[in-house]
């Protein structure tokens, strides 16, 4: 008999939480940040190598998988796991978001939206209905339903028939994608920054009933504190014994308040992204290895760190290898700062577990208020 995709709440500090969303693929120990593999790929890293960070799901994004190779590709090829070599969980997002931020000639309706591909100009169309259907052929574990979202900042108007339209669409998704054990449908909170318009929004969601719920609409350019404005009413909207998805944040510092607000789950492209462009998170910040004060450095990015470019590369080799545009740079730079995210996650999941969230929330913005270590 096929594993049911359940979670298992393990303890709370305050609001926030600590547990087990279980899956027939494996567990994922939350709160959990999820790596986006976008294109089949967390770039620049092998898969083992995501997995050794200590990532227990990845994302992967619909709008790029449908275009190329496209989803019935993979699905001939035996699913999106086998495909790109990833074993562990697979959350897909729907294809909503990405078609408004990078498609062309977008056009919405009741229906959905058609758009032409970034890639090559292609027409193509997305529903609630293709989005389940894409989502499935890959062989996704958690999905996400196909929800519309605008830019902020946007009028109450705009909002509230965008959330509207957003319900109908978590409504369709949900006839859509059916019953399948051991896979998982999340809804998708829309509303803005308007309470009442949140909480008219989660209720529509509770009556559909999901295994897992989103906070959606936000790190769309309303800043942290807007953001976090949300968060203080958002996740309290949604029921205490599904999991609570922050979508597409964020930074260090976004990720620990949410998880004080209580969410257990979020993805963002800026480990990998940043470790491309020289950019590096540690406990004390954030540094640019371009920066010509690295050049002569013989120490690590991160004494206490225990990942590969830590162990054994030191400021003025990345530095080097940044310069000359090697791909090392990308490979180690990706990897620290994936590794430097999941150690926050475990950080905030053993602290919660015996209620020292606190102390450990004030530790960690003491440490980053230091800032990088001083130059030789
Ligand atoms: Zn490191």
């Amino acid at each position: 008999m096929t594993k049911r995709f359940s979670f298992s709440l393990n303890a709370t500090d305050g609001k926030a939480r600590t547990g087990v969303i279980s899956t027939p693929r494996g567990d994922i120990r939350t709160p959990a940040f999820m790596p986006v593999g976008t294109a089949a790929t967390v770039k620049a890293m092998m898969p083992e190598s995501v997995a050794a960070t200590g990532a227990d799901i990845l994302l992967g994004n619909t709008y790029h998988l449908m275009l190329r190779p496209t989803a019935e590709r993979i699905d001939r090829l035996g699913g999106l796991h086998k495909f790109m070599n990833w074993d562990k969980p697979i959350l897909t997002d729907s294809g909503g978001f990405q078609v408004m931020s990078l498609a062309d000639l977008r056009k919405l309706t009741e229906k959905g939206v058609t758009f032409k591909s970034h890639i090559d100009g292609s027409k193509h169309e997305l529903t609630p209905e293709r989005s389940m259907e894409i989502q499935r052929l890959l062989g996704s574990d958690i999905v996400m339903c196909f929800d519309e979202c605008p830019a902020l900042p946007a009028d109450r108007t705009r909002i509230n028939e965008s959330m509207q339209l957003s319900m109908r669409w978590a409504a369709r998704s949900r006839e859509a994608f059916g019953d399948r054990p051991g896979h998982a449908l999340f809804g998708i909170q829309q509303g803005g920054l308007e309470e009442d318009l949140r909480a008219e929004s989660a209720q529509a969601l509770r009556d559909i009933e999901f295994d897992g719920y989103a906070v959606g609409g936000l790190a769309v350019g309303e800043g942290q504190e807007a953001m976090f404005s949300v968060l203080d009413f958002a996740p309290d909207q949604l029921p205490t014994d599904k999991p609570r998805y922050l979508m597409g944040v964020g930074k260090p510092d976004d990720i620990v308040g949410a998880v004080k607000r209580g969410i257990d789950m979020m993805d963002c492209v800026l480990p990998s992204r940043s470790g491309r462009t020289g950019q590096v998170f540690t406990r004390r910040g954030v540094l640019n290895i371009k920066n010509a004060r690295h050049m002569d450095d013989p120490r690590p990015l991160d004494e206490q760190c225990t990942c590969p470019a830590c162990s054994n590369y030191s400021r003025a080799y990345l530095h080097h290898v940044f310069r000359a545009q090697e791909m090392i740079s990308g490979m180690l730079l990706t990897w620290h700062n994936l590794h430097y995210f999941q150690e926050i996650m475990q950080g905030m999941r053993d602290a919660i577990a015996v209620g020292a969230f606190g102390a450990w929330e004030a530790d960690f913005h003491a440490q980053r208020a230091l800032g990088d270590i001083a130059p030789l």
